[in-house]
């Protein structure tokens, strides 16, 4: 199934996951990566390799830097989370 890359207002790439995929495609155990808390859904955010609930991805850095010297990273990294979240 294809996956929605989605942006943050200053065009940062992330993905919308649920648990069930943190936990079938991730290898990961829905848990915020920035303050631990089980999760039921988060965000995937590339170019940081994190999944952060909804409260931290909302004070997330990537909400308003966008990482400018670091595009051709986060394209890479966002292609291989597409492929993986797309299994
Ligand atoms: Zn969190």
């Amino acid at each position: 199934m294809e996956k929605e890359v989605k942006q943050t207002k200053v065009g940062v790439n992330y993905f919308e996951v649920t648990l069930h995929e943190m936990i079938t495609k991730l290898n990961g155990f829905g848990i915020c990566d920035s303050c631990s808390t089980p999760m039921t859904n988060g965000y995937l955010v590339p170019i940081l390799n994190y999944v952060q609930c909804d409260k931290c991805f909302k004070d997330s850095g990537v909400q308003n830097n966008c990482y400018e010297e670091d595009k051709e990273y986060e394209e890479h990294q966002t292609m291989l989370y597409k492929q993986a979240l797309e299994k």
